[in-house]
C-alpha cells in the first residue's frame, strides 16, 4: 500500500478511536443490557443480535450470525454438607458442566496441585473427594489449568472435585470443568477461606462432604457475530480478528470478555470506512461458548477450515490496560516481524514471543494449521491473582478503563490494516501437527489427554 494513503489512514483511525467513548459504552450496553452472555443462554442469543447489530450500524461490508448446536449447561443449587467430623454447611458454587447428582465421600487435599500430588495421593484418592487449589505450582515448571488438575484428579479415582481458590479475599472462582461436555463427578468452588474451614476440621478427623447438584446438561444453540469487510482485491485471503463475548454466568464479565469485544467492535468501526482500499477480507468475529470449551471458534473452524485464513488474532483479554503481550501460537519465524511492527505503532512495552496456548479461542485456529496469535493487556499490578477478578462475581464494568480501551482499539486496528494490506503475508499454514509436535515438546499433549480433548495431528 502507498505509504501515504497508509498515513493518512492511520491518522483517521487514531483521531477516530482516541477521543472516543463508543468502546467503553458499547461495553455498559452489552452488561447491563445482556448480562454475563453465559454460552447457550436466551442472554448469550440476544447480545449476538446486539452485536450484528452494531456491526451492521458501523457499515461493515456484511454482518450476520453462524450458528451451531452444543451443551449447555444451566446453574441450579448446589450444596456442600460437611458430614464428618462436624456438622455443618459451607458455602459452595457449582462449575459449569457439574452433572446433577450427589456424592458422599471422604476430602483429600491435594494444596497446588503438582503432577507428583496426585501419584503420591493414589490409594487416598480413589472415592475420594479431591479438592485442590488454584495456585500455580510451586514446584513445577508451567502453570497447569482447572482442567488438568481435574483430569488428573479424576485419573486417580476421585469421586468429586473441589476448585478451592488459592488467594485470600479472592472469592470462589468458576471456570467449565470439561469442554462442551458434561463433568463425570460434581465439581464445584469454594472460596480460600472456606477451604480452610475444611482443612481445619480434618486436624481433628478425616473431613466427609456430601456435594448435591441439581445443575442441568442439555443441548443449545449458540451463534459466533460476524463483521466483515470483504477485500477490495484479494477477497479470497482472509484476517479474522475478535474474540469471545461470552461470559460467567455469575458475574458482568466485564473484562473477560466485554473489554475484548469491544475492542474487535472499534477496530471494525475504524477500518470500515476504509474498505475500498483494503485488499484482504477482514472478518470481525465475536465467538460464543469460549468459556464452555472453545466451542464457537472450534465451530468456525470446522466450517471455514478450507478457507484462505492468512491470520487470526485473538481478542481474549484484549482492552485492559496498557501493558500488552502478544503471544504467536507455533509461529516464531514470526516474532521479529510482529516486534518491528509493533515497536513502529506504539511507544509502550509490547511482549512478543511465541509460546503456544490451549485456552482461548486462538487455540483451534492454531490446532487447524492457520497462523494465529493472541493478543492481551493489562495495567501494572502487584500480588493478586493470576485471573484477577476474572471468572469471580466481580468481573464487573467498574474495572474497566475506557482509555485502554481506546489503545488497544487503534493498535488492532492499525495492526489489521497492515495485514490486510500489505503485499504479502509472511505467515504460512501449516499442518496440525507441527502443534502437535509443539505441544507434545513443552509436555501439553499429556495435558490435552487428561483434558479428554484431542491432541492437533492425531
Ligand atoms: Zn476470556
Amino acid at each position: 500500500m502507498d505509504p501515504k494513503i497508509l498515513a493518512r489512514i492511520d491518522r483517521q483511525i487514531i483521531g477516530d478511536l482516541y477521543l472516543s467513548r463508543t468502546g467503553a459504552d458499547f461495553v455498559e450496553q452489552l452488561v447491563d443490557g445482556y448480562g454475563a452472555r453465559f454460552g447457550g443462554s436466551d442472554e448469550e442469543r440476544a447480545a449476538a443480535e446486539f452485536i450484528r447489530e452494531r456491526f451492521a450500524s458501523i457499515g461493515v461490508t456484511k454482518a450476520y450470525k453462524e450458528g451451531f448446536e452444543c451443551f449447555g449447561w444451566t446453574r441450579q443449587p448446589v450444596s456442600l454438607t460437611v458430614t464428618a467430623p462436624v456438622e455443618a454447611k459451607v458455602d459452595c458454587i457449582a462449575l459449569p458442566f457439574c452433572p446433577p447428582g450427589s456424592v458422599e465421600a471422604p476430602l483429600v487435599y491435594l494444596g497446588d496441585g503438582d503432577p507428583q500430588t496426585y501419584v503420591d495421593n493414589r490409594d487416598k484418592l480413589r472415592g475420594a473427594i479431591a479438592m485442590v487449589s488454584t495456585a500455580t505450582p510451586r514446584f513445577f515448571h508451567r502453570t497447569m489449568h482447572r482442567g488438568e488438575k481435574l483430569g488428573r484428579a479424576l485419573e486417580a479415582g476421585a469421586v468429586g472435585f473441589i476448585w478451592m481458590r488459592g488467594e485470600p479475599g479472592g472469592l470462589p472462582e468458576t471456570g467449565s470443568a470439561r469442554f462442551n461436555r458434561a463433568c463425570e463427578v460434581p465439581a464445584i468452588s469454594v472460596s480460600y477461606e472456606t477451604g480452610h474451614q475444611l482443612l481445619r476440621w480434618a486436624r481433628s478427623g478425616q473431613v466427609r462432604l456430601r456435594i448435591e447438584s441439581e445443575c442441568v446438561v442439555a443441548p443449545t444453540t449458540s451463534y459466533n457475530v460476524i463483521g466483515e469487510i470483504t477485500g477490495a482485491k484479494q477477497p479470497d485471503e482472509i484476517i479474522i480478528v475478535g474474540g469471545h463475548y461470552d461470559g460467567h454466568d455469575i458475574s458482568e464479565s466485564a473484562n473477560d470478555n466485554g473489554a475484548g469485544t469491544a475492542v474487535t467492535v472499534e477496530s471494525a468501526r475504524a477500518l470500515a470506512p476504509h474498505a475500498a482500499d483494503i485488499g484482504r477480507t477482514i472478518r470481525f468475529v465475536a465467538f460464543a461458548q469460549e468459556e464452555m470449551g472453545l466451542i464457537g471458534a472450534d465451530e468456525y473452524v470446522k466450517a471455514h477450515k478450507d478457507e484462505n485464513i492468512v491470520f487470526m488474532l485473538n481478542l481474549d483479554g484484549a482492552g485492559r490496560g496498557t501493558r500488552g503481550t502478544l503471544a504467536l501460537q507455533n509461529w516464531s519465524e514470526a516474532t521479529a516481524f510482529f516486534r518491528d511492527m509493533l515497536r513502529e505503532l506504539y511507544e509502550g512495552h509490547i511482549a512478543v514471543g511465541d509460546t503456544p496456548g490451549l485456552y482461548s479461542d486462538m487455540y483451534p485456529f492454531a490446532a487447524a494449521g492457520f497462523p494465529a496469535a493472541t493478543y492481551s493487556s493489562s495495567e501494572p499490578v502487584s500480588g493478586g491473582a493470576p485471573r484477577g477478578y476474572g471468572h469471580t462475581y466481580w468481573d464487573s464494568l467498574d474495572k474497566l478503563n475506557p482509555r485502554a480501551l481506546q489503545m488497544d482499539s487503534i493498535l488492532v486496528a492499525r495492526t489489521i490494516l497492515r495485514l490486510a494490506t500489505m503485499d504479502q503475508v509472511p505467515l504460512v499454514r501449516k499442518q496440525p501437527a507441527d502443534l502437535g509436535a509443539r505441544l507434545e515438546q513443552m509436555g501439553l499433549t499429556e495435558v490435552l489427554r487428561y483434558e479428554l480433548r484431542k491432541v492437533p495431528g492425531q
